[in-house]
């Protein structure tokens, strides 16, 4: 009987580990205390301190808040309030903000296998320029940007390319992953002198209904794992082109990109606090 007890309890730790994996991080609806620190990378990470976007504010509404996960570390947050209010000043209408991070990071139970640290944000290429209803914020429509392989003209306007160059100037901001055909647009429509800016967009499967930043390490997070920085030069020559002649393009790889990999010690303790 005991010996049974013993081995119900040994299975039951063994499993505890990568089934919990999204479920227990998603439970927990506030974040952890003490200053902001980000730990680890997008892919496995969590973050203490982590403060919340408002549900709205100038220029912008937070999409599906009920899920919770307006959460970043606090440059994350001081980014997207400061993008929005440029884009309004400027007359774009609107910014959806998808997906952020959970209250401590962490792996998510669904959607994604990045967003875990606080430095990821999903912003949509949808622009409205009213304010949506809660209804609306909850079950969104999309709007691509991309059809049968090519830029939809009826969805893509200067407003979705603006946007765009204004969040990869920002310095803060490390790289944002959009679909190929968008970056091939903005590559061809930005100026010969003034290119720089066009390196941080990086081609990706899908993007096409939203864009994906992520923000370099802040000063504040020695534990930040920083990533592989990309090639240099624009992005816009050979690099977008094997993306472009990929043979299963625009088709993702048929194969799982939801593993979880092992979260760094320190996470443990961010979970419990
Ligand atoms: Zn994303």
């Amino acid at each position: 009987m005991i010996a049974r007890a013993l081995l119900l309890a040994v299975l039951t730790v063994a499993f505890a580990g990568p089934a919990e994996a999204g479920t227990d991080w998603a439970a927990v609806a506030t974040p952890a205390p003490g200053q902001a620190e980000v730990i680890g990378s997008a892919a496995a990470g969590c973050l203490r301190g982590a403060v919340s976007l408002p549900l709205e504010g100038p220029g912008y509404q937070v999409l599906r808040p009920s899920r919770n996960r307006h959460w970043g570390h606090p440059t994350m947050v001081a980014f997207v309030r400061d993008l929005a209010a440029t884009a309004a000043r400027e007359g774009i209408p609107g910014l959806l903000i998808g997906d952020m991070a959970q209250p401590r990071g962490g792996p998510m139970a669904s959607g994604h296998a990045s967003h875990q640290n606080g430095l990821d944000v999903d912003i949509w290429f949808r622009l409205t320029p009213r304010r949506l209803g809660r209804a609306e914020t909850e079950a969104p429509r999309p709007l691509g940007m991309v059809r049968y392989a090519a830029l939809d003209q009826g969805a893509w306007t200067p407003d979705q390319a603006r946007l765009l160059e204004l969040a990869a100037r920002a310095p803060e901001v490390e790289r944002i992953f959009v679909n190929p055909v968008i970056k091939r647009e903005m590559c061809r429509a930005a100026p010969a002198a003034d290119r720089a800016w066009l390196a941080k967009l990086r081609p990706w499967w899908g993007h096409d209904e939203h864009f994906h930043v992520r923000l370099a390490c802040p000063s504040d997070s020695p534990d930040c794992q920083i990533q592989k920085p990309f090639p240099e030069g624009d992005g816009c020559g050979a690099e977008l082109l094997s993306w472009l002649d990929k043979p299963t393009w625009p088709a993702p790889p048929d194969k799982p990109h939801h593993q979880s990999r092992p979260l760094p010690d320190a996470c443990a303790s961010v979970l419990r606090r």
